[in-house]
């Protein structure tokens, strides 16, 4: 029978996201409403390390779900990363009292969780909280769904300016080493191609594709690149190259950046963070540990931290295969 969990805390780590705020508001709610007391950890790993924590109670978390970011700041930290620093986190939780952990965060963070767990037997859950959706085990991670609308708002104004002017853009969106963000907002804001790391178009492909596109009768053009496109070109060679070898095209390029991470989260991101820290208070104070929580087929479920670090999403090749039909 494991040991009943009385004290919990969250923390946010990794790259923040829209939702975060959303999500802490959550879990520390749901521990009130099971009179479990909670503690919200500032600064990621490094706040567990230097102690840097504090009771959260149901109105401490009072406007927030409207907010971006994260008011628990996020950290990299490097001591966690270290056996010296886990065991310092570790004490500093058992002084407390605290018995369970709620960590929001990417895969790396995900990363630092499961080995806590292994080294102290300490019980922890994971939100996943990033814009990339690069999680295995939920269809939407948090702050994927804000971050698409950010960048189809983007798209759109971008292309006010395109249009009126016969003008190539080249928007760059986040996305090192996955698609989702591009693949979606591609399609979402009429883009005439889309560059994933995922695929390989290759020059002459984007060449003809935009050679077609002109001959069609579109006189602008929108081609949104994924920071991680396999193409061999960063996104300003991208443009030299489409200067030097196509006539007629005033090319410029945006890049989103980081304000694709910021803003109020959507309704969905909202609905998500809530149903995700009810979630994951209550598998906790179920003796469950060492999940992350996740939708799936519009249900929460629980993906071992495991699966979920070591697995890889896939693009939908159905919006690939829309993308290029509504390219035509
Ligand atoms: P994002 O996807 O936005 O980058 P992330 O959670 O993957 O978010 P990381 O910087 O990879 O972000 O990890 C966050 C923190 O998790 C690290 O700064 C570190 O403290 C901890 N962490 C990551 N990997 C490990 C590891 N192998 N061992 C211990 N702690 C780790």
């Amino acid at each position: 029978m494991p040991k009943k969990i009385e004290k919990i805390a969250v923390l946010t780590s990794g790259g923040d996201a829209p939702g975060m705020n959303a999500a802490i508001r959550a879990v520390v709610r749901t521990c009130a409403y099971h009179n479990v007391e909670c503690y919200g950890v500032y600064q990621g790993y490094e706040g567990l390390i230097e102690g840097d924590f504090e009771i959260l109670n149901a109105r401490s978390v009072k406007g927030i779900i409207n907010k971006g970011g994260t008011f628990l700041k996020s950290a990299r930290s490097q001591k966690f990363r270290t056996k010296e620093g886990r065991q310092q986190a570790y004490d500093n939780l058992i002084k407390a009292n605290i018995d369970g952990l709620v960590v929001i965060g990417g895969d790396g963070s995900f990363t630092g969780a499961m080995i806590f767990n292994q080294e102290f037997e300490f019980p922890v859950m994971g939100i996943p909280g990033t814009i990339d959706n690069d999680i295995v085990g939920t269809t939407h991670t948090l702050g994927f769904d804000t971050a698409l609308n950010t960048v189809v708002d983007a798209i759109d104004k971008i292309r006010d300016t395109a249009s009126s002017h016969n003008r190539l853009f080249f928007i760059e969106v986040m996305g090192r080493d996955v698609g989702h963000i591009a693949l979606n907002t591609g399609i979402a804001g009429g883009a005439e191609e889309i560059l994933i790391p995922e695929e390989d178009l290759g020059l002459d492909r984007l060449v003809d594709s935009l050679n077609r596109s002109r001959k069609s009768g579109k006189s602008s053009s929108i081609v949104i690149v994924a920071e991680g496109d396999k193409i061999g070109k960063n996104i300003f060679e991208l443009k030299d190259f489409i200067d030097e070898n196509m006539e007629g095209y005033d090319v410029r390029v945006s890049v989103l950046g980081h304000m694709q991470r910021g803003g109020a989260p959507s309704c969905f991101d909202r609905v998500l963070a809530s149903r995700m820290g009810v979630k994951a208070v209550e598998s906790l104070l179920e003796g469950e540990t060492n999940y992350m929580v996740g939708l799936i087929n519009s249900k929460m479920e629980l993906t071992p931290l495991e699966k979920a670090i070591k697995g890889k999403t896939k693009i939908n090749l159905e919006l690939l295969r829309v993308s290029d039909i509504m390219s035509t």
